[in-house]
């Protein structure tokens, strides 16, 4: 299947996406495969792995940063907090960095940005400090831009992150309770100005409510024009 945009981006459920480049680098964001529910079975391995990006310390988004850093060795690209909590698990390939900067990766380019959130690291029964919590606007080879928002309530630096940075497209969480509702990712697609929102973070379990046909209409409510592309688990947007 020949990709249209020049990339493949799959949600494998929750927070996490894989993303396929037009220059076939391979990037997981938010490594949670292996004990995520709503996951595919068939989307739990890979060929190999680039680079994996980290958003914050909760186990649903890097749960399995340890066992796939150690396997693929791709370049992780996280705050400075999670790479010393990697560093420590034997993991020698991240790439620390903070918000308001870029590097680039496998001739991708990653802009962290702010979240609302948290970032513990659960650690056997000890809670680990993991710095902040973020997210990152991705910039591939042709220029195109994916917002990755990670977990985060809705916050008005989006304002910012849409000025400069002019996303495409926007993964946004809508499953209430831990993250924004389908009526702030609203507010959140109004600010970051993407033609495209893909909804995440939502219906993996019960608490996690919102759902796209909502999120549909808090942005009709806001006259705001922007696609909301509902996928399924394992589904790629092309
Ligand atoms: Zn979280």
């Amino acid at each position: 299947m020949a990709p249209t945009r020049g990339y493949t981006l799959t949600w494998l459920g929750h927070g996490t996406f894989h993303l396929v480049t037009r220059d076939g680098r391979v990037v997981l964001l938010d490594p949670w495969v292996e004990g995520n529910p709503a996951c595919p079975n068939e989307h739990k391995s890979f060929e190999k792995i680039d680079v994996i990006t980290i958003s914050h310390g909760h186990g649903d988004h890097m749960a399995d940063a340890v066992t796939l850093g150690l396997k693929f060795k791709p370049t992780i690209v996280c705050n400075y907090e999670i790479h010393l909590f990697l560093q420590k698990k034997g993991v020698t390939t991240t790439s620390p960095m903070n918000k308001g900067g870029t590097q680039e990766a496998g001739g991708v380019r990653f802009t962290m940005v702010h979240a609302v959130h948290s970032s513990g690291i659960e650690d056997g029964g000890q809670v680990t400090y993991g710095g902040e919590p973020c997210g990152f606007v991705v910039t591939l080879e042709d220029g195109t831009r994916i917002y990755h928002a990670g977990d985060t309530g809705v916050h008005s630096d989006m304002a910012l992150i849409g000025e400069i940075y002019r996303p495409d497209v926007a993964l946004l969480p809508i499953g209430d309770h831990f993250t924004m509702s389908p009526r702030e990712a609203a507010y959140a697609a109004r600010m970051l100005g993407a033609r495209v929102i893909v909804p995440a973070h939502h219906g993996t379990f019960p608490v996690l409510s919102g759902t796209p046909d909502a999120l549909k209409a808090e942005l009709k409510t806001l006259g705001v024009a922007a696609e909301v592309v509902p996928l399924r688990p394992g589904e790629a947007l092309s």
